[in-house]
């Protein structure tokens, strides 16, 4: 067991000030019975311990590192716009450039506004959805995790699924009346919501492919589907693409599944690893929000100039380099195709789900394609798993209901390591 000394000292000392000693649950390492590792720098697939231990990073700040950490360029324009002030509360030409990039470059997107995380992106658009349609009911699907909101907190994924308590205190029965579940991958249970609650659903929000039960693709033609009986009912759907949005393709999985959502919600890889999410769509519905329209929605540092510059430098290097994708999907699809190999060769009882850059090893041999058969895991062996590889300096996400992440500092030497330790994980276990 690595030295982890500073790291332990540091928590006693959080646990003191910061409930569970973590700004956000899943950092706390609860479910893998583990000290979190407090980081003090990381470089490109890199992190670093204040302990000094070194590891190859697959959670990437949950993401937004797609380039690795600490790139250069990112840095550098970071490091001169500094120099200019941190924040005005005005407008700003970096803003502009933003917007117009994101519009220029995503074809179902006329207007975006820009906000300061996920959840807050989330939260609007389901603003602007019930403007628009004048209905007050939302579908989302269990297992998907769509931000903190009160009444998004209902049946989700992520740390909530991690920590068994799908459903929060403090939501009350009146925020999460109007949020209706069905299962995923289930159109069947989507139908069944639109002829019980007829004329009154202004949204379906969906994770295009889950990610926040570990990554859960969706079955062949269930977006189609859930797309049709959206436009069949005058509801509007909602791509969360906080993961998959720059990730999967640069059009995210609207692109990769050629699939037109009415308003999209961006965050992590759009910050760059600075507090970022955004929304945006058609400017028909775009148009409603203030002070164009009569849906309200504000943000003192949202489109902060600093953020700004981090996310688009990120945008645009990525955007520049035509085969950015099919570089990265292919090393990892190659990586992800190679744990399953080992997975059969020693016959370890676990699936492997992927797609693009991102996936998750489910401890259990059955097909995992929604939240209850993510649920058969066994996430005791996970936690197990987690902590071999960690002490043999492979950082994985403490939870397995959520993704790994591959970024393109990821090469060849790092990926072959994190296979070797797999390997030797699987065989102590025979
Ligand atoms: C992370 C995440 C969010 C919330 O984003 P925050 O920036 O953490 O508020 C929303 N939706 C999905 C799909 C996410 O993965």
């Amino acid at each position: 067991m690595s030295d982890i000394k500073k790291s332990r000292r540091l928590f006693d000392v959080a646990k003191q000030y910061i409930p569970g000693g973590v700004n956000s649950p899943v950092r706390a390492f609860g479910s893998v019975s583990d000290t979190p590792r407090f980081i003090k720098s990381a470089d490109g697939c890199y992190m670093t311990d204040v302990d000094g231990n070194k590891y190859i990073d697959y959670v990437c700040s949950w993401g937004p590192m797609i380039l690795g950490h600490n790139n250069e360029k990112i840095r550098q324009n970071v490091s001169r716009a500094i120099c200019d002030g941190l924040s005005f509360g005005a407008v700003t030409e970096i803003e502009v450039e933003m917007a117009q990039f994101i519009c220029d470059n995503i074809a179902h997107i006329d207007m975006v506004r820009m906000v300061n995380s996920g959840t807050e992106a989330v939260m609007s658009a389901i603003r602007l959805a019930r403007g628009y349609t004048k209905k007050d009911k939302i579908i989302k699907f269990i297992g998907c995790y769509h931000g903190h909101s009160d009444y998004m907190l209902v049946k989700a994924g992520s740390g909530a699924m991690t920590a068994g308590t799908p459903d929060s205190a403090g939501v009350t029965e009146g925020n999460a009346a109007d949020t209706l579940t069905a299962n995923y991958n289930d159109i069947d249970s989507v139908e069944e919501l639109f002829i019980a609650n007829r004329g009154q659903i202004a949204a379906v929000i969906i994770e295009p492919v889950a990610a926040n039960m570990g990554v859960v693709l969706p079955k062949k033609d269930f977006l189609q589907k859930l797309r049709q009986l959206c436009d069949d009912n005058k509801t509007l759907l909602i791509f969360d693409e906080v993961i998959t949005g720059f990730r999967l393709q640069f059009g995210g999985a609207a692109q990769q599944f050629d699939i037109t959502p009415d308003l999209s919600v961006y965050g992590k890889i759009i910050g760059g690893g600075m507090p970022v999410g955004a929304y945006g769509g058609r400017r028909e519905i775009m148009s409603l929000v203030a002070p164009l329209g009569s849906v309200y929605q504000a943000g003192t540092l949202s489109g902060n100039p600093i953020a700004m510059t981090a996310g688009l430098t990120q945008l645009k290097i990525i955007h520049e380099d035509e085969n950015f994708y099919k570089k990265l999907n292919l090393r990892a699809g190659k990586f992800f195709n190679s744990i399953e190999i080992l997975i059969k060769q020693y016959k370890m009882p676990l699936r492997c789900n992927y797609i693009g850059s991102i996936g998750t090893i489910f401890f259990s041999e059955e097909i995992v394609y929604d939240y209850e058969s993510a649920k058969q895991t066994n996430t005791g062996k996970f936690a197990d798993f987690f902590r071999y590889m960690l002490s043999n300096g492979v950082y994985t996400s403490p939870s397995q209901f959520e993704a790994m992440f591959i970024s393109a500092a990821h090469k060849d030497a790092e990926l072959e390591t994190t296979l070797d330790s797999i390997e030797n994980y699987f065989k102590s276990k025979q």
